[in-house]
């Protein structure tokens, strides 16, 4: 089989031709069909990160694809069904986290395409148990994006508290934004959308956001605050002074959700003004199996939009260039078959 694999964290992917693992008896053998290109398979693949993944690995946590062998321990999934493997590749299942509904928070968990392999490649292993089934009606390549910036956004837009009379505050349109945008507006809350791209912005009105604010010529938080104030910002581009105008744009008693990740991630807060403001600053993790369950149910119903384009496997070193460079629409998917 093919895969994508990172040797090194200062050199392009290798694209290399591996065994076709066998499933441990608690996993599944999933053919990808399709795999989604999430900025923190690039975040992984440089080494970005505090925790950092072991090399040689194989990124990937946007993959979807027909399960073609399962293991004798495994119950919920049967061969031939289709599956996503998602961020949360396992976890213990026991503790205090995994028992109240917080199985992201796991000490004990794998991550796909970080801990474990992922799904940039044509077969991938995963435990039968953390696999999630994708619904008949939901298009393969909609459901790669949505297993990762589909269940992501939809968790933190949860616990931004979005629900009608209140103001949301989207920054960054891109493969996290694009889908946190349309779960704000299902939630009922008036958006405000922010980017630095005219393609995103425009994606952003497309989309129907309330309120369209351009990073790079508008002070944004000057142009919330002149709607009232945020109640929520969701926190999705990669860059730290986004963090601040969305902190400095939230109403009192408002919320800040962060979630994007940037290398050197940093957010300096005055403190008496967090006081005063009653202000909250919170950090989101993906989001549960069934999160993303209700994420496909909601996405099979019509509800959401993926954007996204088509590449192919081989191109994974051009397709991290055209992320970082802002030249994609929203998410780019592998398409494997
Ligand atoms: P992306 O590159 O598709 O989107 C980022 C968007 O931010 C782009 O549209 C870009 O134009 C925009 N942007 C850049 N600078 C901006 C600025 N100053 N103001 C407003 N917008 C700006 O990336 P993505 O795949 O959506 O991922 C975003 C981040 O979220 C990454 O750091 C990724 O690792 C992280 N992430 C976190 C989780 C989690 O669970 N916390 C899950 C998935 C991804
Ligand atoms: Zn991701
Ligand atoms: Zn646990």
């Amino acid at each position: 089989m093919k895969a994508a694999v990172v040797r090194d964290f200062t050199k392009p992917l290798e694209i290399e031709e591996r065994e076709v693992p066998s499933p441990e008896p608690h996993q599944v053998l999933v053919r990808i069909e399709c795999s989604g290109l999430c900025h923190t398979d690039i975040h992984a693949a440089h080494g970005d990160w505090p925790v950092k993944p072991s090399p040689p690995f194989v990124p990937g946590h946007e993959g979807v694809g027909i399960v073609e062998a399962a293991g004798d321990q495994v119950r919920h999934v049967k061969v031939g069904e289709r599956v996503a493997i998602p961020w949360l590749a396992d976890a213990c299942g026991r503790c205090d986290f995994c028992v109240t509904g917080w199985e992201t928070l796991c000490l004990s968990q794998h991550n796909s395409g970080y801990s474990v392999d992922g799904a940039y490649a044509q077969y991938a292993l995963a435990h039968g148990d953390y696999v999630v089934p994708v619904p008949d009606g939901v298009d393969p390549m909609d459901a790669a994006p949505l297993s990762c910036a589909g269940v992501t956004t939809y968790k933190a837009v949860k616990l931004a508290g979005a629900r009608p009379g209140t103001r949301v505050l989207i920054s960054g349109i891109g493969g996290l934004g694009h889908l946190a945008l349309q779960y704000a507006r299902i939630f009922g809350a008036e958006t405000v959308a922010v980017d630095i791209t005219d393609e995103k912005l425009k994606l952003a009105e497309e989309l129907g956001a309330d309120h369209v604010i351009d990073a790079r010529t508008q002070d944004v938080a000057h142009e919330v605050q002149k709607l009232g104030g945020a109640d929520a910002a969701v926190s999705l581009a990669v860059s730290n002074a986004s963090f601040r105008a969305a902190y400095d744009s939230l109403r009192r008693g408002g919320t800040l959700v962060l979630v994007a990740l940037p290398a050197e991630g940093e957010l300096t807060l005055p403190v008496f003004d967090t006081v005063l403001n009653g202000t909250k600053v919170i950090g989101s993790i993906v989001g549960t199996r069934q999160d993303l369950a209700e994420v496909f149910r909601l996405h099979q119903l019509g509800r959401t939009k993926v954007i996204r384009e088509t590449r192919k496997l081989e191109d994974v070193n051009t397709c991290f260039d055209e992320v970082l460079g802002g030249k994609v629409s929203a998410r780019l998917v592998f398409d494997m078959r």
